[in-house]
Parts: C-alpha cells; sequence; structure tokens
C-alpha cells in the first residue's frame, strides 16, 4: 500500500499537461496501485498522476463501487449540461458549482493496454472530465462561472493552505516515473 503526497493548488504539475502513456508495463501498474491507494486514502472520488507528481494520462475513480482507472482518455460529451457542486483534492475544502456535461462517453485503456470504454452521466461524467481536465492542466476553478470563480478564489486565498511551499518536482515526467519509491 502506497500512500503518495497529494499535490495542492500552486504546484506547477498541476498546471503541466501530462503525456501519453506507451509503456504499459509493471511500473504503469504500479502508479494505477499508487493512485487507487491514494485516492481510496484521501478519500477521493478520484485522482489523477499530476495530483501526485507524476505527468502521464492516467487518472483513478471511484464513484461507483468498485474503483476504477483509465489511461489516455478521450472524451465524447453531451451538450446537455449539469451544475452541482465540485471539489478537488488539490483544492482541501473548497467547494462550488461547476458547470459541466451531463453525460459522456469516454475511451482510453486499461492498465494491460486494452481498450476500454465507459459511459457515464451526472457524478460519473462530472468525476470523469475532472479527472481528464487534470491531464491537460486544467483544473475546476477553470470551470467555474466568473461569479462562482470569484468565490473560489477568495475561499482559496484565505484556506489555511495558500501560498504553501510546493514539494519539490523532478523535472521530467519520466524521470520521477518508477524512480524512488
Ligand atoms: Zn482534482
Amino acid at each position: 500500500m502506497s500512500i503518495m503526497a497529494i499535490r495542492i493548488f500552486g504546484d506547477p504539475v498541476l498546471r503541466t499537461p501530462a503525456i501519453e502513456v506507451v509503456d504499459f508495463d509493471r511500473e504503469l501498474r504500479q502508479l494505477v496501485k499508487d493512485l487507487t491507494d491514494t485516492m481510496l486514502n484521501a478519500p477521493g472520488a478520484g485522482l489523477a498522476a499530476p495530483q501526485i507528481g507524476v505527468g502521464l494520462r492516467v487518472f483513478t475513480y471511484h464513484v461507483d463501487d468498485e474503483p476504477g482507472h483509465l489511461i489516455n482518455p478521450s472524451l465524447d460529451l453531451s451538450s446537455e449540461m449539469q451544475d452541482g457542486e465540485e471539489g478537488c483534492l488539490s483544492f482541501p475544502g473548497i467547494f462550488f458549482d461547476t458547470p459541466r456535461a451531463l453525460r459522456l462517453v469516454a475511451k482510453g485503456f486499461n492498465q494491460y493496454g486494452e481498450p476500454v470504454m465507459l459511459e457515464g452521466s451526472e457524478l460519473m461524467a462530472r468525476c470523469i472530465q475532472h479527472e481528464t481536465d487534470h491531464l491537460d492542466g486544467i483544473l475546476f476553478i477553470d470551470r467555474m462561472d466568473k461569479a462562482q470563480r470569484k468565490l473560489a478564489m477568495k475561499a482559496i486565498r484565505d484556506a489555511e493552505w495558500a501560498g504553501q511551499e510546493p514539494p519539490t518536482i523532478k523535472v521530467s515526467p519520466h524521470a520521477a516515473f518508477g524512480t524512488g519509491r
């Protein structure tokens, strides 16, 4: 069981687009396990690799019974939207309304490199969009409307973790991947 440190807003790794996974190897499966353990321990509904400092297009989710993961995701979003409260493990204690597509179809791969497809609506769709955004360096505050974002930014400035020194980051996602653990 490996619980990793979750990077907090302000850490540049959260704004860095992640790269596609090409090697579906043992290290990748270890990453999926680390993400799953860290997400369940938090606990959270989802966790993307950049949130533990790894710049690869991998995330885990836990909305229904079983935790799952998706690698190199691509999303097909409904035009119909939903609104509702959203949070992020990289923004402890911050929850604000964030508009999202109501439904989606997500395609990608599992940890063995097999193609997978999942469909989701409401909370599941929200989670998958949120985590996929992380892989592009996009954060939920970017998806809020102007008024909500203003409130969120104030709450962030007032948060006890605001301005916290981010942990040291190894520069290349591959240099950090599979080393030092
Ligand atoms: Zn998040």
